[in-house]
């Protein structure tokens, strides 16, 4: 595993962001300085793994070493905690993507390094199923 992306593995296995002790506003990915109150007093804190889809795009052109899985549809996403995120989404038919569907964050391979190079891991957003919605 490449050194940077060891070093923020928390961020990308368990999105770990940072919680402002003075104001309570929480940030992904984390910041050195509150935005809400300039407090430098900041503990790492986890993103919740649920939210809901505000806005989504389609991208069929590939970026090297992802062609396997394109089209890719990448989303905002904001989070139960209103912290907003950017992510691949997953599991989702493209058709069937709405503003507002609810998604939860799944741990999944990101890419690898050639057939037989390192394989990256970290969270994709995929749907959120309730009782309900699996029934069908
Ligand atoms: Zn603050």
């Amino acid at each position: 595993m490449s050194v940077p992306y060891y070093r923020m593995r928390d961020r990308y296995y368990r999105m770990l962001g940072n919680k402002c002790e003075k104001c309570a506003a929480e940030f992904f990915p984390p910041v050195n300085i509150c935005r809400a109150c300039r407090s430098a007093d900041l503990k790492p804190h986890e993103m919740p793994n649920v939210g809901k889809l505000l806005s989504y795009t389609l991208q069929k052109e590939s970026v090297t070493g992802f062609e396997e899985q394109e089209p890719m549809v990448f989303g905002l996403i904001e989070l139960s905690n209103g912290v907003r995120v950017v992510a691949q989404v997953v599991d989702f038919p493209y058709e069937s993507l709405k503003m507002g569907s609810r998604v939860k964050a799944v741990f999944r391979r990101i890419k690898a390094d050639g057939p037989s190079g390192q394989i990256y891991y970290g969270y994709k957003f995929g749907p959120l199923r309730t009782g309900k919605e699996v029934s069908a």
